[in-house]
């Protein structure tokens, strides 16, 4: 049963080949006995999810139907969930409890999807590898000496070992899509506003979004289906109306213009990448897409003005972990001064404290015209390379990351070259666009990524792309020994 897909559960639940219940204890029972290999979640709820589960069981035998309705799934340990703990993978908030759901957890409950647990992440959403958790480090199922890849490697972890369908994670400078390239599975980065930040906690606001981890393109719509949507509560949501993502995976892609931009091929990509990556250009030819070289010019300094923007937004997002009003307390303060101070200094790991000196630097007078202010303007030379080439192009394609994943540890003592793996994701970030990575081959047993990316609000697009690929090829279907 942990083989099946979202769409597969959904017919299996319809035909009443298995209950709800059934398959929620199945899974939990897989996560038992697998998960200490993997160490992807934080927390099992598993009371609460085999309740979730007669509730769909009972839905479906009422009438209701629904793609999500009975279907287990993960949420990354940065969606508030009413009195679970919701930990953003820190010491800060280990004992703390949400008074409330996020809107996508409230919004998944209510279509009927059932929630097993948190899943394992960076400490706020900070890193590549998912290393940095208070949780310790998840390992990837394709190998246990390798990172995940992060922030969202708990859910990537779990669903490529096959102890979820599908899993909710969040992307700020390739979250997502990087974590499902080094496991092979399919994942996607919606368009900012696309999907409520609501109850999703903060790194750097103007980049963060949710988004769906699954292995399969359809599934990934169905997840998506589930999340997207306006919410009031959140100012950045957009009042777009949602199309019905798995209504449109069958549209051909003859002559569907691909854009390749140079700039993704450069000096760094493993070659063995490039040339999986140019494998998968075929495929989509032969399906009738039309290549197209194009150039992204100002892709080069993506990576400084990340690092400058977005800790800059968490300097300020994270000032409010101040040891009052939220979290962790250090033991006998002496006075405001040292309660501030040593709460801050024992709840925030190494690269969160490295992530607010930076970013509060970068925002002090006399700082803030030199970095954060040039690196907006870069952001936008970068949105605006994407707007040029779009006017010629449907859809941009290159890899997801320049290396596969790399072993545990080996990028500790050098964050700067951790921080080199996001090149090729950030610039939908900075741009605000939807991109999604999908299973492109292996290297040394290793998953490899493509990257797709869209112009805003086509995600449908890039889930019909992926899906077509998908039905024309294999590499979405291996799973890891062992798993
Ligand atoms: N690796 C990037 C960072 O550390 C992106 C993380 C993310 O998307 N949450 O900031």
């Amino acid at each position: 049963m942990h083989q099946l897909t979202l769409a597969e559960i959904a017919r299996g639940l319809a035909d009443k080949k298995f209950s709800s219940e059934e398959l929620t204890k199945t899974l939990l029972a897989r996560i038992a006995q697998l998960d200490p290999q993997l160490n992807s979640f934080i927390t099992l709820t598993e009371d609460l999810a085999v309740e979730q589960a007669k509730a769909a069981d009972a839905r479906r035998a009422n009438g209701e139907t629904g793609a999500l309705l009975g279907a287990p799934i993960g949420h990354k340990d940065l969606f508030c969930t009413l009195g679970v703990r919701t930990s953003c993978g820190s010491r800060m908030l280990d004992n703390f409890k949400a008074p409330y759901d996020a809107t996508v957890v409230s919004k998944l409950a209510a279509a009927g999807a059932v929630s097993l647990g948190k899943t394992n992440m960076d400490e706020f959403a900070m890193g590549s590898a998912n290393e940095s958790s208070y949780y310790g480090p998840v390992k990837n199922p394709w190998n246990l000496d390798h990172v995940p890849g992060g922030s969202s490697g708990g859910s990537a972890a779990a669903v490529a070992a096959r102890l979820l369908p599908a899993a909710t994670g969040t992307d700020t400078g390739g979250s997502i899509r990087q974590p499902a390239a080094l496991t092979n599975l399919t994942g996607l980065k919606p368009t900012y506003g696309r999907v409520s930040r609501w109850g999703m906690i903060a790194y750097a606001s103007s980049l963060d979004q949710g988004g769906p981890l699954a292995r399969t393109a359809e599934d990934c719509a169905i997840l998506l289906q589930g999340m997207a949507g306006f919410d009031p509560q959140d100012s950045t949501s957009i009042d777009e109306p949602v199309p019905d993502y798995s209504a449109n995976l069958n549209g051909s892609l003859q002559g569907l213009r691909i854009g390749v931009p140079k700039e993704f091929f450069s000096e760094g990509l493993d070659p063995r990448i490039a040339e999986l990556i140019h494998t998968s250009i075929k495929e989509l030819e032969k399906l009738g897409a039309v290549i197209k070289p194009i150039s992204l010019p100002n892709m080069q300094h993506a990576i400084p003005a990340y690092y400058v923007i977005a800790p800059a937004e968490a300097s300020s997002n994270l000032s409010r972990f101040d040891g009052v009003r939220f979290g962790h307390r250090c033991e006998d303060p002496k006075d405001l001064t040292d309660l501030y101070k040593r709460s801050r200094a024992e709840g925030f790991g190494p690269e969160v404290q490295r992530r607010i000196l930076v970013g509060a630097y970068a925002l002090s007078a006399g700082y803030y015209d030199a970095y954060y202010l040039q690196a907006q303007k870069i952001r936008r030379l970068i949105k605006n390379d994407f707007m040029t080439a779009f006017n010629e192009v449907d859809i941009i394609l290159g890899p997801t990351t320049p290396n596969p994943a790399w072993k545990i540890g080996a990028k500790n003592s050098d964050p700067v070259s951790a921080y080199l793996e996001d090149v090729y994701t950030i610039t939908a970030n900075l741009a605000g666009l939807p991109g999604l990575s999908m299973p492109a081959g292996f290297v040394e047993g290793l998953p490899v990524g493509v990257q797709l990316l869209a112009p805003y609000f086509q995600e449908g697009r890039l889930l019909n792309v992926a899906h077509q690929y998908q039905l024309n090829t294999d590499w979405h279907t291996r799973s890891p020994a062992g798993f």
